[in-house]
This record gives C-alpha cells, sequence and structure tokens, in this order.
C-alpha cells in the first residue's frame, strides 16, 4: 500500500523494521530510496526524534562507498522520515543468522569494507557508537568481492556522536549495544574513535565464531566483561588474522589500531586466507546457561517466551525485536560492580577456544530462558525520554530538505 511521505516521496513497501519505526522501500525524484519512517505513536518522543536528526546531521557532507547516505529529512504532519539510498540486499546479522559463521575470506573482506567506512566517518568527525551486524548492509547488486562478499555498507548514524562535541549525555550513561560495548564506555569515559574499532573487531570475531567474545546472560554481566576478561584464541585461526583481533579488543583504547590501518591490515590477509572454510568452533552451551539462570523458579519471566540474551525495548512497551538493540539508558557501573561475582554472573574460566556459555542465538532448539532480574550487578531501565538527544537536535527541527540528493544510490549504478 503507497503512502506519501511529504511531498517528494512514497513510500510503497516494508523493508525492514527497527526499534524505532519502519523502513520502506520508497521512490523519490531521483529514483528508488529507502525510507526510515518514526512510528506515528513515538512521534513525541524527544529522544527518538533526536535519533532521526542525528542520523541525518552526522552524515551531512559524509559521501562513501561503505556508508549508507542520508539524502534527506521529511517533517510532514506527524511524519518523520529520513530517505537514504537504497541498498538492494540484506543486513549482516540476516546474514550470519543464515550461516552461523563466515569463511575467514569473507568476513575480513566485509569487515574491511566496514573499516573504511569508519575511516570516512572518523576522518569527518563522526563517532558512529552502535557498530553492529544489524547495523551493516550488505548491497547484493554490488560486484562480488574477496570470498564472494558483496560490498558491505555501514549505516544508522541513530546514535552517532561528533568527537570532541560538547558533552550533552549525563556522564553515567551508557549508549550503545552491550555486546560491543567498548570497556572505556563502561568505565564512562566519553566515546571516541576507538570504540567502533572495538565494536568492528567484536563483530569480526562474531563473524568468525558465530557468537561475540563477551556475549552472553544479563547485559551487566557482558558490560563487565568488557572491562575484566580477556579474549581466548578461537580454534584454527591464522595467527595474524587473531593478533589483529587482539590488537583492536585491546583495553586501553588507545593500544587499537585506528580504522584505515584496520582496513589495509585485513586487505593485506586476504590473499592467506582465500578458501579457508569456516573456523570450526564448538556451539556455545546454553545449558550452561540455563543452569545458571534457573536459580528464581517464581521468576515470571519463565512463561515468557525465550528472549534472546540482553534483550531491553528501547521504545516503551515494544516488543524487543533484538537482544541488540541500541541500549540508552544503562548507566555506568560502579567499580566494585566491575569487579564481579553477582549471582548468576560470575563463570568458570573457559578452557582456551571454548565458546562462551550462553551465547547462542536464535537455536532451532531454543528453549525458554529465565533471567534473574534480582541479583544482577547493574540495574538498567528500559524508560526512555532524557531528552539527551533534544540538545543535539535543536538546530535542525526545522527538517527542510537536504539538497545532497546527487548521491549515487548502491542499488542503482
Ligand atoms: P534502526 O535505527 O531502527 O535500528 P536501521 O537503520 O538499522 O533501523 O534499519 C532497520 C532495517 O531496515 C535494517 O536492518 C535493514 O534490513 C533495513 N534497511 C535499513 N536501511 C536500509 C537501506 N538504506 N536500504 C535497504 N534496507 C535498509
Ligand atoms: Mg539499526
Amino acid at each position: 500500500m503507497a503512502r506519501k511521505i511529504g511531498s517528494r516521496y512514497t513510500a510503497n513497501q516494508i523493508l525492514g523494521r527497527g526499534s524505532a519505526g519502519t523502513v520502506w522501500l520508497g521512490e523519490g525524484p531521483e529514483g528508488p530510496v529507502a525510507i526510515k519512517l518514526l512510528r506515528e505513536d513515538l512521534a513525541s518522543d524527544q529522544e527518538l526524534v533526536g535519533r532521526f536528526v542525528q542520523e541525518r546531521t552526522a552524515l551531512l557532507g559524509l559521501e562513501h562507498p561503505h556508508v549508507v547516505s542520508v539524502r534527506d529529512l521529511v517533517v510532514d504532519g506527524n511524519d518523520l522520515a529520513l530517505v537514504m539510498d537504497l541498498v538492494r540486499g540484506t543486513d549482516l546479522r540476516t546474514r550470519l543468522d543464515r550461516e552461523r559463521r563466515l569463511a575467514p575470506e569473507a568476513a575480513v573482506a566485509i569487515v574491511a569494507d566496514v573499516a573504511e567506512g569508519l575511516a570516512a566517518a572518523h576522518a569527518a568527525g563522526v563517532v558512529h557508537r552502535d557498530v553492529k551486524p544489524e547495523n551493516v548492509l550488505l548491497d547484493m547488486q554490488g560486484p562480488l568481492g574477496p570470498g564472494g562478499a558483496h560490498p558491505a555498507l555501514l549505516t544508522d548514524f541513530g546514535v552517532a556522536k561528533l568527537i570532541d562535541s560538547p558533552k550533552r549525555s549525563r556522564a553515567t550513561k551508557i549508549i550503545g549495544t552491550p555486546d560491543y560495548l567498548a570497556p572505556e564506555i563502561v568505565e564512562g569515559l566519553p566515546p571516541r574513535a576507538a570504540v567502533d574499532i572495538y565494536a568492528l573487531a567484536t563483530v569480526l570475531y562474531e563473524l568468525l565464531a558465530g557468537f561475540t567474545p563477551f556475549g552472553g546472560g544479563h547485559p551487566g554481566a557482558v558490560l563487565r566483561r568488557h572491562v575484566t576478561e580477556t579474549v581466548v584464541p578461537l580454534p584454527g585461526i591464522p595467527d595474524e588474522l587473531w593478533q589483529l583481533i587482539v590488537q583492536c579488543l585491546a583495553k586501553a583504547p588507545a593500544s587499537r589500531l585506528r580504522a584505515s590501518e584496520l582496513a589495509a591490515r585485513l586487505r593485506e590477509q586476504l590473499p592467506t586466507l582465500a578458501g579457508m572454510p569456516p573456523l570450526d568452533v564448538d556451539e556455545p552451551d546454553t545449558e550452561a546457561e540455563e543452569a545458571a539462570t534457573d536459580s528464581a523458579p517464581s521468576d515470571p519471566a519463565a512463561d515468557r517466551p525465550r528472549e534472546r540474551r540482553g534483550a531491553v525495548s528501547l521504545v516503551p512497551g515494544a516488543r524487543p525485536d533484538s537482544n541488540r538493540d541500541t541500549h540508552t539508558s544503562m548507566r555506568v557501573p560502579a567499580p566494585d560492580e566491575l569487579a564481579g561475582g553477582a549471582r548468576g554472573t560470575a563463570r568458570a574460566p573457559r578452557a582456551a577456544g571454548a565458546p562462551r556459555p550462553g551465547s547462542a542465538r536464535n537455536r532451532a532448539s531454543a528453549r525458554r530462558r529465565r533471567l534473574t532480574l534480582g541479583a544482577v550487578a547493574l540495574t538498567l531501565v528500559t524508560a526512555v525520554g532524557v531528552g539527551t538527544w533534544a540538545a543535539t537536535s535543536g538546530d535542525e527541527e526545522g527538517g527542510t530538505p537536504d539538497d545532497r540528493g546527487s548521491s549515487s544510490s548502491p542499488a542503482s549504478p
């Protein structure tokens, strides 16, 4: 069912849903576009409106083959829409869910693309802050690269931040998605470009292993692991590649590579990875996780369908559509909380290469999981509405059309 968006665009068909709205396949004066439309019932939510405006602001002037360009911001009655280049394909999460693990060559090619997109963003002074497979789109109409990988484009700059912009969020507030959060964010430091490198190295690990290095269980436990645990090598991973991952997962932000260096080092390794099959990594043991969280017999969550790990909805009352929603209301844990020991989250050390219990996703044998909420080390609140973005959006609320319309859509070369 077609729907008019402003005077210049028509939304024709749903492409995907995020936590705050729906992405449509649309038509504009220059051809097909993707239109991210904020849900009507959320139009009064300052924070979410701010994210839309922020996404457009962050990308003004950023044109790169590995970044999804934002062309326009439309404000029309109750509609608020972000008009983007259309990428015909899937997001990386969908591909990973389908294949479980990618061959190293394809994984490295995709991550090198994203690293190049990040290098451009960082050069423009923008930190993405939410690098994760959901926010990487694969352009199936683009040329096939190494390992049969389609070009990858970084999208969703909804929580991006200008480096060195005045501090607008409270120092204790964390923005990001638990599995991909750099330790310095957990410790309350302002996000710099290195947080994106950490997140991208986490994505690379995940593409190779099928699970993230520090994920599993309650988000509070995940945050603590980022600060206190070290990664264990994946069995069979080429040493050079592993060293790169380790360096970019360094706890100290200054020890991580820059985005352009990471891209170059990854590309250098591509020839040696050609033809290598996906790593043979054991599936994480969900039984262990269930045993660890089964200690709350009267937990009302027990009768709900299994939620994927860390599920906290961004939008009040919304069904969490992903356990990797961008959390906007986490707070920085106190030092004693970071030291660990919360019931249900402490774990025995794993053997090298053994995957983390409880980090499997979407398994066919998915069983109900009980979240022991009473004993966690971190308080998470799902309510949003702290006007973080109200401040960021002050100069953009007029919503004038963006005249950068010359950007070429990757879908229509
Ligand atoms: P949110 O900000 O709610 O997380 P995203 O920007 O991540 O929303 O988009 C949600 C989904 O919509 C993506 O996972 C993808 O499937 C689809 N999508 C988003 N942007 C585009 C685009 N430019 N072209 C094609 N599909 C897109
Ligand atoms: Mg997203």
